[in-house]
This record gives C-alpha cells, sequence and structure tokens, in this order.
C-alpha cells in the first residue's frame, strides 16, 4: 500500500508578516545564507538536510504558544530547535516550515539551594548549567559529552545520556519539572519541585526523550546533588577487548559506585593518538576500560581503586593507572572528531544492549565488519550497554556505501533486538533512523506512540516526520 504523507502549506508574505508581528521583525530570519546554518544538525548527511522557510527566535512561552497556534491555523511544520548538536537531523525541517529557535530563552531562573532544584530557560547551555550548580556548591549531573555546546531543552527532548549516566542516569533523571507549550498552544507547568509524585499519568516522562514531536520545551526544573570534593580516574588496559568489557559489570558489583565507565577499542585508542597527536598508554595492543570514581573522602576513593586493581590484575589486565583526567578524557572525547578526520563521512550507530551483553555485540559488530570489508570504530559507556560505532565510509563510492551500510544495519540490529537491545541508547531515532525503528520497533508499540501522536498533535505540525512518518 502507497503511504501517503500529510501535505504542508507554505509560508507566504501574509504568515511572515504574523510571524514578525509575534516575535519581532529582528526575530525572523529569511536570507539563504542565514538560514543554512539551520538546513541540519551535526550530522552533515547531505540526504539529511533541508532549508527551512523561516527561522523564529522566540523569546518567551506566551511567543512559543502565539507561535503554534498561528502553526496549526496554517497547517506549516513547526520544529523546535535548540543549539542543533543532534546527531539524527531531528532538529531538520525535512518538510519545509518554520525553525523555532530556542536560543534566545538562555537565562537561569532560579537557584533553590535549600531544595537543591535550578529552574532554567530551555536555551541556556548544559556546560552554564553545570558551572552554575557548581559555583553554588552543588551539582549537576547531566553530562552529554556535547555540553560546552548543547543546550539543556536538547537535552531534555533526547533524554540525553553521556558519561555519568552509570551513576546518575539520563536528563530524565534529573528533570522534576517541565515548562511546556502544547502543539495546540496551551502554557502548561508538569511536575515540580516535589520529591515524588504519583498523580495520574506521568506526562513530564512522554515529553521527555519526545524529541520536539509532542510539545514545546521552555523551561526545566533540575535536580541539583551535593557536590563530589574528590575524585579519582583510573586507566584499566587490557590486551583482549572482551576480557576488559567484561570485567565492566564485576567492577559495578564491587559496590564501589563508579560515576563513569567506558571502554575504548585499540582501533579507537590509535586512531584517537593520531588525532590528538599525544602518545597513549599501550596504544600498540591495549583496550581502555576508563573507570572514574567520586566521593566526598580520598582514602575511601583510594580503597575503591586498589579493589577494582586486584580485580582486574587477576583477571588479565596489563595495568592499571591513575590517570590524568584532562589527558585520558581528552582523549576519549576526541573519538568523534578522530573518526571524521579519518573518514568526512561515516554512520554513527548508537545501540544499547543489556549491560552483560556488550561483549557479545562489540565482538559480533567486528564479524560483521569483517565481512562488509567495512572499518567499523567502537567505543561508549561500557556500564549502559551503550556502544558507538563508527561505520566509516573511507573510499567507498557513494552506491556501495549505501547498499552496505543498509544491510550491514539490518544485521546488526536484528542481533541487537535478538539480546534485548534497542536501536538508541541516547541519541534518538531523529529522521536519520525512522526506517530502522518501524522495521525494528515492536508494531503494537509503535501504533501506542503514533495514537499518543494525533492525541496531543492531531494536526501533525510539531516536528513532522521525526521517529515515525504517520501516513494519512
Ligand atoms: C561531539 C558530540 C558529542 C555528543 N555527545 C553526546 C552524549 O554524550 N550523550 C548524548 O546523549 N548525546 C550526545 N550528543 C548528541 C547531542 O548533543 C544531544 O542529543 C543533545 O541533547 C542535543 O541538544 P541540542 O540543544 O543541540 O538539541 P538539537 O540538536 O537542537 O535538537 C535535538 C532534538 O530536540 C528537539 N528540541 C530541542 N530543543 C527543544 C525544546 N526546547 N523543546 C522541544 N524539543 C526540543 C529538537 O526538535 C530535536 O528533535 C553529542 C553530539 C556531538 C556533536
Amino acid at each position: 500500500m502507497m503511504m501517503m504523507m500529510k501535505k504542508y502549506n507554505k509560508i507566504n508574505e501574509k504568515i511572515l508578516n504574523e510571524l514578525k508581528f509575534i516575535a519581532g521583525a529582528g526575530s525572523v530570519i529569511t536570507e539563504a545564507e542565514r538560514l543554512e546554518a539551520y538546513s541540519h544538525d551535526e550530522l552533515m548527511e547531505p540526504s539529511c538536510m533541508k532549508y527551512p522557510q523561516a527561522v523564529v527566535f522566540a523569546k518567551s512561552a506566551e511567543e512559543v504558544s502565539q507561535l503554534l497556534k498561528l502553526a496549526n491555523r496554517e497547517n506549516i511544520p513547526i520544529i523546535p530547535r535548540g543549539a542543533g548538536t543532534g546527531l539524527t537531523s531531528a532538529s531538520v525541517a525535512i518538510y519545509g516550515g518554520i525553525i523555532l529557535s530556542l536560543e534566545k530563552m538562555d537565562k537561569i531562573i532560579e537557584i533553590d539551594s535549600q531544595n537543591m532544584f535550578m529552574t532554567a530557560e530551555a536555551g541556556v547551555r548544559t556546560a552554564e548549567i553545570q558551572r552554575a550548580a557548581r559555583e553554588n556548591g552543588m551539582l549537576y549531573a547531566g553530562d552529554p559529552c556535547s555540553g560546552e555546546s548543547s543546550f539543556i531543552g536538547g537535552n531534555a527532548a533526547t533524554n540525553a545520556g553521556g558519561n555519568k549516566a552509570v551513576k546518575y542516569g539520563t536528563t530524565r533523571r534529573q528533570i522534576y519539572g517541565l515548562k511546556i507549550v502544547t502543539a495546540s498552544g496551551d502554557i502548561l507547568t508538569l511536575g515540580g519541585k516535589c520529591m515524588k509524585d504519583s498523580t495520574g499519568y506521568s506526562l513530564i516522562n512522554l515529553v521527555i526523550g519526545s524529541e520536539g514531536t509532542l510539545a514545546v520545551i521552555t523551561e526545566v526544573c533540575l535536580k541539583l546533588m551535593p557536590l563530589p570534593a574528590e575524585s579519582i580516574d583510573l586507566l584499566i588496559i587490557f590486551n583482549d577487548f572482551k576480557k576488559a568489557v567484561e570485567m565492566v559489570p564485576r567492577i559495578i558489583k564491587l559496590g564501589v559506585n563508579p560515576t563513569c565507565v567506558e571502554f575504548m577499542d585499540n582501533a579507537v585508542i590509535k586512531n584517537c593518538e593520531k588525532f590528538i597527536k599525544e602518545k597513549l598508554p599501550h596504544s600498540e595492543n591495549g583496550h581502555y576500560i576508563i573507570v572514574k570514581l567520586e566521593g566526598s573522602n580520598i582514602e575511601n576513593l583510594e580503597q575503591d581503586s586498589i579493589k577494582i586493581d586486584e580485580l582486574c590484575s587477576k583477571n588479565g589486565a596489563l595495568e592499571t593507572l591513575v590517570a590524568d583526567p584532562a589527558r585520558i578524557w581528552k582523549a576519549r572525547n576526541a573519538f568523534a572528531e578522530a573518526d571524521r578526520a579519518e573518514s568526512p563521512v561515516f554512520s554513527a550507530e548508537d545501540l544499547v544492549v543489556p549491560p552483560a551483553a556488550i561483549a557479545d555485540a562489540v565482538k559480533y559488530i567486528a564479524g560483521l565488519a569483517a565481512g562488509y570489508g567495512l572499518t567499523v570504530h567502537c567505543a561508549g559507556h561500557a556500564a549502559d550497554g551503550n556502544v558507538h560505532a563508527h561505520i566509516l565510509k573511507g573510499a567507498l563510492v557513494e552506491g556501495e556505501w549505501r547498499e552496505k551500510l543498509n544491510s550491514f544495519q539490518r544485521e546488526l540490529y536484528a542481533k541487537v533486538y535478538s539480546m534485548g537491545g534497542k536501536l538508541s541508547g541516547e541519541h534518538g531515532i531523529g529522521y536519520k533512523r525512522t526506517a530502522l525503528m518501524s522495521e525494528f520497533c515492536n508494531k503494537t508499540e509503535l501504533d501506542m506512540m503514533k495514537a499518543v501522536k494525533k492525541a496531543l498533535d492531531p494536526n501533525l505540525i510539531l516536528n513532522p516526520g521525526k521517529i515515525f512518518i504517520i501516513d494519512e
């Protein structure tokens, strides 16, 4: 059966004037050279790029409300956008229309030290939230690697993860309240500063991770944590990848409560070493597990480090080093850029499996890559079972690359789902993974998601073509 996509209207002169009336003429752009920056996110894949007709910079929830009412009335797509650091083209105007940028809503509204909460507008940078919490003697535990650029609203809309999710959970766990504007333009506050809430459906959790398809987030209320005074970073090196990753559940079982447990395979280490131009330990044959321990008492952290070292040494580790955090995290965080330098085009997979299955998943990827003659680099959040697998295009011609990537992904995700895994651990589905989503997500689950979408956004104006495509 042919799938019929909804048809949308274009912005005409009258609508453009109305946009300018709502947001102010200086907050609406339509010039091609200024729209370019909003025609893509960090994916930079030509087939996922598209110019919007206009970008509008909202300054308040009231303006967002008026813009959504206008988009509904005129049947024009409207795409909420944070900093555009996404990796799935989720904030791109695939069907044209208006990009609704939150970048001018960049104020921290309140730091409530007594209850340990921060309330901020959606366009505040994640690193700014972290800095403000720190300056007030507290920790904001959300920590995506893109934090210097991404916005807190984008983190909420994607349920961003990052290196600290093993101890503190993903962004969902940090958010207690949201101010949203519904698709029909109603302004609503969900949740707040209560530590518990069993008052009906958890609508806040429906909006978190909905990738701008259900509502526009204008404000977040974030839980802050006590700031750990001490930290130790350990670099544990193995010459066998399986042994390295199999150690991760056993480190967790020690009860040392690590903040981060990351892995880098040998190909990634070599590539990052080349990119940052710094010699990395055992780069000739090593595979890394990086552990960060944080707490209030350095002696306790040292004892925990000894426990980890003893466990790993007994189980084949070449060496456990107390690492210089600046150096080791520089290497880990260079993963994506180092691969981009190697192959400007690559597909960044973000699969997640139950943590104990991570070694089998990575082994499977290596076998599959060898079979297809593809170069695939794996690193990621080991204790979360979240593997970032970069499939490099290298010198392959476009047709061959597309064909190989397509079959590689289908074989990979069939295996991932058979292991109890999922398509994405933290980057989301966006536009890039809609076809895989319709193939691999359970049909009833997908139908429930579509029913929620239709109930909350009956005219399908909010970020259409993302997560799934609804046929009319
Ligand atoms: C180098 C690099 C490292 C990264 N590391 C991580 C990582 O460690 N962990 C991780 O999870 N991700 C990571 N990412 C991906 C990305 O940074 C995150 O998904 C981030 O949360 C996106 O935030 P943003 O403000 O850039 O949102 P955008 O990219 O602008 O938007 C992302 C999605 O959120 C929606 N959205 C944005 N703002 C709002 C809003 N106010 N209301 C409603 N919907 C909205 C958009 O419509 C879109 O669907 C990384 C990206 C890069 C380039």
